[in-house]
């Protein structure tokens, strides 16, 4: 089997972290939550004061982008990758409400995506990665072997996260919830600079009604060609 790039892109909330982790570790290759990088990129902006009344400082932020170094470390109880702003874990921060109702508009700036791209270019250069985002397959590694596209209706999505912000103990109210998928999907479709479009050779994956395991099967199975390929 060769070791190729696989590119899993798609809708807030489809669930694509979870199946990109748990195939990447199936198989043996390292997980990148793309996601998980404009997250802290808008968590330190907030830090920082750079967001104020939902407008961005974007001359500050440009400025500061060589201050915000992104790590993965991988935490052996979840079995997932943190994250970590300069040296700091920022797992638990960068999924609050608070950043995910300013991240798509930090992600929609051209010189934000440009130095994550470079980074994510770097961290894919060997191959045998697993990448999950927006863009992927479109923009970032447009050649990857197996690319997938993952949808599912906006209600399923906002129930499902939901339900994790219940379980973390956070108080949520899932009609916000619903806007805020709804309002990133069409801020992540409508931007300027690598829009949210499934890639000519995507193959799409709708798991509104699927289970996990059915998930994982369909997900190995593709895996097994692409890579026999
Ligand atoms: O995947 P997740 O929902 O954590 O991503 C957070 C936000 O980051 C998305 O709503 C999107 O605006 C942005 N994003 C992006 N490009 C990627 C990954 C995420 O623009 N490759």
């Amino acid at each position: 089997m060769k070791r190729i790039t696989i590119a899993i892109d798609g809708f807030s909330s489809c669930g694509k972290s979870t199946m990109a982790k748990d195939l990447a570790r199936e198989i043996g290759y390292v997980y990148i939550d793309t996601g998980a990088m404009y997250r802290t990129v808008a968590l330190y902006a907030l830090r920082q004061g750079l967001i104020v009344d939902g407008q961005i400082d974007e001359a500050a932020l440009r400025s500061q982008m060589d201050r915000i170094g992104i790590t993965f470390r991988l935490n052996e109880e979840t079995g997932r990758p943190d994250t970590f702003l300069n040296g700091n874990c920022v797992e638990g921060e960068i999924r609050s409400m608070e950043v995910s109702r300013h991240v798509s508009r930090v992600a929609a700036l051209g010189f934000v995506r440009e130095a994550m791209v470079e980074q994510q270019r770097r961290m894919g250069q060997e191959k045998g990665v697993v990448l999950d985002g927006r863009d992927i397959g479109t923009v970032v590694f447009p050649d990857a072997e197996m690319k997938v596209f993952v949808t599912a209706s906006a209600a399923i999505r906002a129930q499902r996260r939901f339900d994790e912000l219940t379980a973390k103990g956070e108080t949520c109210d899932y009609d916000e919830i619903l806007r805020n998928v709804e309002e990133r999907d069409r801020i992540d479709t409508t931007r300027e600079i690598a829009p949210l479009r499934q890639a000519p050779d995507a193959v799409v994956l709708d798991n509104s009604h699927m289970t996990i395991e059915g998930q994982k099967e369909w997900l190995m199975r593709l895996y097994q060609q692409r890579a026999a390929e």
